[in-house]
């Protein structure tokens, strides 16, 4: 067992609320400095950076987990991580399927940057990626796990675009056996008003948009294996995993 220190939840240029800093290469090579030993790139509704941000990883010696924040149909985002780029990006189709698809405006939401792992440009996403998809939070956890990943509800303790903020509480019968804060959520306020997440491993990712808001690594999850198949066993509840925020 090893204390592997992550970053679940980055968004790169593809995302319209992130940086046009926040390229794969960058992004990668960024959390590789500041010393994380394993993070995934989860941007808004898409994986089309995936591969570059894998590939820029394997070049950088730092694991890459290819994943998506997912705008559900209640407006509650919730982050799925993948065991390949394949896998990610056959639920990346399957997202693309089912959103109503409308233009981006790069003047007002921001450029949605497609890029290979050496920062060039392939093209730039034409709809926009901050729309909810037609899938209801219910469903999630067993659409990841169609494609041999694994979700949990993100930033739980926000008043906004939170599966809490949508639903009021995490339902059980989504069936998360994780879920995240954010950087300044106050847990023990939270364990009071949610108790239904008693028991379940709590994760910290930072939710970066700019490569100055990369922080210094600072939760852990105490793993057999340093992989993207162990972490996605551990969130899909298959062991006991020790961890700490
Ligand atoms: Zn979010
Ligand atoms: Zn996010």
């Amino acid at each position: 067992m090893a204390k592997v220190y992550y970053d679940f939840h980055l968004h790169s240029c593809l995302s319209p609320c992130g940086d046009n800093d926040m390229t794969p290469y960058n992004l990668v090579n960024m959390a590789k400095f500041v010393g994380f030993d394993m993070i995934a790139l989860t941007d808004h509704n898409s994986c089309l950076n995936c591969g570059a941000a894998v590939q820029a990883g394997e070049h950088a010696g730092l694991l890459v987990v290819p994943g998506m924040e997912l705008c559900t149909e209640e407006e509650a985002h919730v982050v799925c991580l993948f065991p390949s780029v394949d896998d990610a990006m056959g639920f990346h189709a399957y997202v693309q399927e089912h959103t109503i698809h409308m233009p981006n405006d790069p003047e007002v939401f921001g450029k949605q940057l497609v890029m290979d792992d050496t920062d060039k440009v392939l093209l730039e996403e034409p709809c926009l990626l901050i729309n909810s998809a037609q899938i209801s939070v219910s469903r999630v956890v067993e659409l990841a796990h169609t494609y041999h990943g694994a979700a949990f509800p993100a930033h739980i303790d926000k008043t906004a675009y939170s599966v809490i903020a949508s639903l009021g509480v995490i339902p059980e019968d989504a069936g998360f056996s994780a879920v995240e804060v954010s950087p300044s959520a106050d847990v023990g306020l939270l364990k009071k008003t949610n108790p239904e997440i008693q028991g379940k491993i709590l994760l910290r990712n930072s939710d970066a948009h700019y490569l100055e808001h990369i922080p210094d690594p600072f939760a852990w999850l105490d793993l057999p294996e340093c992989s993207a198949e162990c972490l996605i066993e551990a969130l899909n509840g298959k062991f006991f995993v020790d961890w700490d925020i």
